[in-house]
């Protein structure tokens, strides 16, 4: 065993037992799943993965089964995926192989043309032939010429047929693609889309030496919401969110649901003022919509949502972007929620 994974070893030993410390004091149980987490936390080969664990318990004292299944989700599991595409290359090489099948038949059948034109040229070239003998030739160069053709109407007839399900494919391999990208509940990205977009938008603002913004949405006393109306009731209010940020962010804006009441809008070329006014505009939106159970006609009452906004600085990660943005977040909160904290020391002492 080398020095090097001998030292790996140790390490992954070391790293296990800080895991299931972490389980004892924050829950919820050593299974496979909660494992994985922690020791992706505690590995802290996953910063997102790490804030994101680091949020939950600093905000509600532990994860639950719930947090696991989100983070395994969005931080972990590749496996859903990777099975919808073993399927699909799995019927891709079964394509192929029935192609190159018929490529070979229709192959063979031209090298036997070949074969009986060689053969033919032969007997032309040993004795001028006779009448008889021309007609012969002639009747056999049709038959064989017959056979060739409706060989290659085979052989199209399968290519078309090939191509139409390798389309199918396609779009099939594009839907699982995007879905994969989707939050389900609201068809509004996943963490996981939100995260490339913010990456991709703060990248895109360094090569143009422009602003980009990032917002933080949390829904004030959701799970008071939750408990009152039911959990049904409460998926309907993210959905409402969700068509707020729609209608009222812009098309660049990239929209997203991160797991649980908590939402992010990437801003790209939007300074402060901009992004400070479209939180206020969506604050106002949500607010001004008076809730109705659509089964009852009941109402229930108007929903109100915190907002962090934050503004790239030089020097920003996307995770130092996505902690201002979540401290002002939590800001608003401590400040009396229903209402935006940008990260301004004037907007965060404000509140503090
Ligand atoms: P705060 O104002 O401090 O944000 O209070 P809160 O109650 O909104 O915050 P907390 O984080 O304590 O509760 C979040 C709740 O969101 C817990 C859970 O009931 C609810 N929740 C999380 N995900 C979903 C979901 O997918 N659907 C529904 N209906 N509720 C969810
Ligand atoms: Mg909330
Ligand atoms: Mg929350």
């Amino acid at each position: 065993m080398s020095l090097e994974t001998h030292s790996d070893r140790d390490r992954s030993f070391a790293l296990a037992s800080r895991a299931l410390d972490l389980i004892r004091d924050y829950g919820p149980s050593a299974a496979p799943r909660a494992y994985a987490v922690w020791y992706a936390y505690v590995s802290a080969e996953m910063p997102l993965l790490g804030d994101a664990v680091k949020r939950l318990t600093i905000q509600n004292g532990c994860l639950t089964e719930a947090d696991i299944d989100d983070l395994h989700e969005t931080y972990l599991d590749g496996r859903r995926l990777a099975s919808a595409a073993d399927t699909i290359s799995t019927v891709v090489l079964s394509e192929i192989a029935a192609v190159t099948e018929i490529l070979d038949l229709s192959l063979g059948s031209a090298a036997q043309y070949g074969e009986s034109l060689r053969g033919l040229t032969q007997d032309l070239a040993q004795s001028p032939p006779s009448g008889a003998r021309l007609g012969e030739i002639v009747a056999t160069l049709a038959v064989t010429t017959r056979e060739v053709a409706v060989n290659n109407r085979v052989l199209e007839a399968r290519m078309r047929e090939t191509r139409s399900e390798i389309e199918t494919l396609r779009e099939k391999l594009e839907a699982t693609r995007l879905e994969s990208l989707t939050d389900a509940l609201t068809g509004l990205s996943n963490r996981k889309q939100f995260e490339a977009s913010l990456k991709a938008a703060i990248e895109e603002a360094r090569l143009r030496a422009g602003s980009m913004s990032l917002i933080i949405l949390d829904i004030d006393f959701f799970k008071r919401f939750n408990d009152l109306y039911g959990h049904l009731t409460g998926d309907q209010v993210l959905r409402l969110v969700a068509i707020v940020m729609r209608e009222q962010a812009g098309k660049t804006a990239q929209l997203a649901r991160f797991g649980g009441e908590e939402f992010g809008i990437v801003l790209p070329g939007v300074d402060r003022a901009a992004a400070r006014h479209l939180a206020e505009t969506l604050r106002a939106s949500v607010m001004g919509r008076e809730l109705v159970k659509r089964s009852t006609g009941e109402s229930l009452g108007k929903v109100t949502v915190s907002l962090g906004v934050a503004v790239l600085r030089q020097g920003d990660t996307p995770a130092s972007l996505m902690e201002r943005a979540d401290l002002c977040m939590f800001a608003a909160k401590r400040g009396g929620r229903n209402r935006t904290v940008d990260d301004t020391v004037e907007a965060l002492t404000q509140v503090a």
